[in-house]
């Protein structure tokens, strides 16, 4: 069987797995395969197994992928850290973003996203395991910035993207995707209405499923190591 077509069954069969074992639908889950560094010819390749949404880190790098593959109407997203002086370009080629940490950044998104183009999704990333190295906004400070984006008028927040430390214990994962579904469920409880949770990656996507996540955002696993 064609290599591309089995690692995506087999991360398809992953999450089917996980979903199942926390009596799920699967349907709720959407993979994110991301792309990062990797070349356009494996892209295509990947979506013409029929895999629709890529997730991308580097915005001159992604730009280009983008252009090289838009006769395929893909659905990108950008999860990378966002410099200011790149929100044009995100908000001109992506309809999802799902770093953003800070109130400026969400500002010039909106201000940059075309006024005819759909509302651009956005997640929230959040800090979640305290680690000063780490980007994201603090699991103090989601409430206030949640609700400052909501009220920006060309994005969509949709929910809460985080990167959790790497544990090896499954139950300690666990534990920290609990903090973020925590922290989500209170914002809806706020009366904010979001609908996604982008957390679970190719080590830790059954995990993540296991807390809830409805994106999980797989590189390694689908497209084997990255360079650089
Ligand atoms: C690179 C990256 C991923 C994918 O990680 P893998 O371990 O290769 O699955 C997921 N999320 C973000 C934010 C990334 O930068």
């Amino acid at each position: 069987m064609d290599i591309v077509k089995s690692t995506l069954q087999a991360v398809q069969e992953r999450i089917a797995q996980a979903a199942q074992n926390a009596e799920r639908d699967v349907n709720e889950i959407t993979l994110l395969a991301v792309s990062k560094l990797q070349p356009v010819a494996s892209v295509r390749a990947l979506a013409e197994q029929g895999q629709h949404a890529f997730g991308e880190s580097y915005v001159q790098e992604s730009v280009a992928k983008i252009q090289a593959l838009r006769d395929l109407a893909l659905d990108w997203h950008f999860i990378g850290p966002i410099q200011r002086n790149k929100t044009a370009q995100i908000a001109a080629h992506f309809s999802w973003v799902h770093s953003v940490d800070r109130l400026l950044i969400a500002q010039r998104l909106s201000n940059e996203r075309a006024n005819h183009a759909a509302p651009l999704n956005i997640c929230l990333q959040v800090n979640v395991s305290g680690e000063v190295s780490k980007s994201g906004v603090s699991m103090a400070e989601v409430p206030a910035l949640a609700r400052a984006v909501q009220n920006l008028p060309n994005l969509h927040l949709r929910g809460l993207m985080a990167i959790p430390r790497a544990e090896v214990d499954e139950n300690k994962q666990r534990a920290q995707f609990a903090l973020v579904r925590t922290r989500f469920e209170e914002l809806n409880n706020m009366g904010l209405q979001l609908d996604t949770l982008s957390m679970g990656m190719s080590a830790d996507l059954e995990a993540a499923i296991a807390e809830g996540a409805t994106i999980v955002r797989v590189g390694t696993a689908l497209f084997g190591k990255r360079e650089g």
